[in-house]
């Protein structure tokens, strides 16, 4: 344990030097805005720290795969309404939390209590459900039919929160195994998948049943966000006040975790005893 401690400081530095460097490439791409890249560098600083090299390549892995599939098919996703002032856009400090809060817990429970449990399997399902989540998004838009809302069962324009497409669905259970791939050898596939594909279904069961829209009667648009380039006055139609896409993320992500914790309690335990052991 102690020699854990004695490391610390160095895993933060080192992973600080890492993450900074990532952020400031992912801010000179647009990838990020300023406050995104803030946020990813602490997040980023916190997982090297935790869990070195095998837990900083599945965030890095995600991130990159996120970024290239955002931007795939950008001509399709501009001449979209739901999508056409997110596509370009930079992710923002929110954005970054929503999908990487529960990540960056779980690394400062991991520094913080080193010895209690391994909570790798934990870390990975947040990030299957996050990216999960974000290739249906990104793939499921380009689904040559329309999405279907699972509130009303009825098709919707393609990017609705809580609306499904078979190329959406297909893409989602992608999203959750690409993670698992980036597992370390050592652990289980099957939790990370099971808890990232079940962690991005709550997701779009939120995102049809609770998560707020707004109005303008400007621009005459249906908003998942009440911020938009517009002067008009939003007002909220549907959902619950506050309940906003990236706060359905982060619980989806956090029940993601909750679930790989609750599928693999023996495993776990057995595992780090065995290590200690040695
Ligand atoms: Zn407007």
């Amino acid at each position: 344990m102690n020699h854990h401690l004695t490391r610390l400081p160095l895993r933060l530095a080192l992973g600080g030097g890492l993450a900074t460097l990532v952020g400031l490439l992912a801010y000179r791409y647009r990838a990020l805005d300023g406050g995104g890249a803030l946020a990813a560098a602490g997040t980023g600083t916190l997982v090297f720290a935790a869990g070195g090299l095998s837990w900083s390549a599945s965030m890095f892995g995600f991130f990159i795969a996120a970024s290239t599939l955002t931007r795939l098919g950008g001509t399709r996703k501009r001449s979209l309404a739901a999508l056409r002032r997110e596509a370009s856009r930079p992710r923002t400090a929110t954005q970054v939390l929503a999908n990487g809060g529960v990540a960056a817990t779980l690394a400062a429970l991991q520094i913080l209590h080193p010895g209690d449990r391994d909570y790798t399997l934990p870390y990975l399902a947040a990030l299957a459900a996050a990216s999960a989540d974000t290739w249906a998004t990104e793939l499921g838009v380009l689904s040559p039919s329309p999405p279907r809302s699972l509130r009303t069962g009825r098709p919707v324009p393609p990017g609705t929160s809580g609306a499904i497409s078979p190329l959406g669905s297909l893409a989602m259970v992608a999203g959750a195994f690409f993670v698992a791939l980036l597992a370390p050898r050592r652990l289980p596939r099957w939790p990370v998948v099971t808890a990232g594909s079940l962690g991005a279904i709550l997701d779009s069961l939120l995102g049809a049943m609770l998560q707020a829209r707004y109005h303008c009667p400007h621009c005459q648009c249906i908003l998942e966000n009440p911020q938009h380039d517009c002067t008009g006055r939003v007002r909220r139609v549907s959902g619950l006040p506050g309940m906003t896409n990236d706060l359905v993320n982060a619980l989806a992500t956090f029940a993601a975790a909750l679930l790989a914790l609750l599928l693999t309690p023996g495993q776990e335990r057995s595992r780090r005893s065995a290590s200690t052991g040695s």
